[in-house]
C-alpha cells in the first residue's frame, strides 16, 4: 500500500463520520496511527487501514496556558492498543474513559477526547 493510497482511506474514514483511522501490521499485529507506508516495530509493508471505536483510556495529559486560554492536552491509548495526542474537551484524570473523535476544518486535523 502507498502512503497516498492510506491518506486517501484515511480521509474516507474522517470525512464518512469523524471516526479514528489507524494502521494494523498483519505480520506482527502492531497497531499505530501516523500514517506510514510499513510497520515502525517490524518493517513490514504487510498493512492494512481500519477503525478505531474510539474508545480508549487516558494515558497522560497536562495543561497548557496560552495568551489566556486553558487547553487540556494528552495522550489516548485506545483499546486497539495504539496512541494518540489530543485535545481534552473535559477535565479528566489518568485512567478515564473517553470516546476520541477526529475532526477536519480547511487544512487541519484536531483529535478530540471526551469523557464517556
Ligand atoms: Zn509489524
Amino acid at each position: 500500500m502507498k502512503l497516498e493510497e492510506i491518506y486517501a482511506k484515511y480521509d474516507e474514514i474522517i470525512r464518512k463520520d469523524s471516526s479514528l483511522p489507524y494502521i494494523k501490521c498483519k505480520d506482527c499485529n502492531y497497531t499505530f496511527f501516523y500514517a506510514r507506508h510499513f510497520c515502525p516495530k517490524c518493517g513490514s509493508r504487510n498493512i492494512e487501514v481500519l477503525k478505531s471505536s474510539g474508545i480508549g483510556k487516558v494515558f497522560s495529559w497536562t495543561k497548557i496556558y496560552r495568551k489566556g486560554e486553558t487547553w487540556i492536552y494528552g495522550i489516548v491509548e485506545l483499546e486497539e492498543g495504539f496512541r494518540v495526542y489530543c485535545n481534552f474537551t473535559d477535565n479528566v484524570k489518568i485512567g478515564d474513559k473517553v470516546k476520541v473523535k477526529i475532526v477536519r476544518n480547511d487544512k487541519y486535523y484536531s483529535i478530540l477526547a471526551s469523557r464517556v
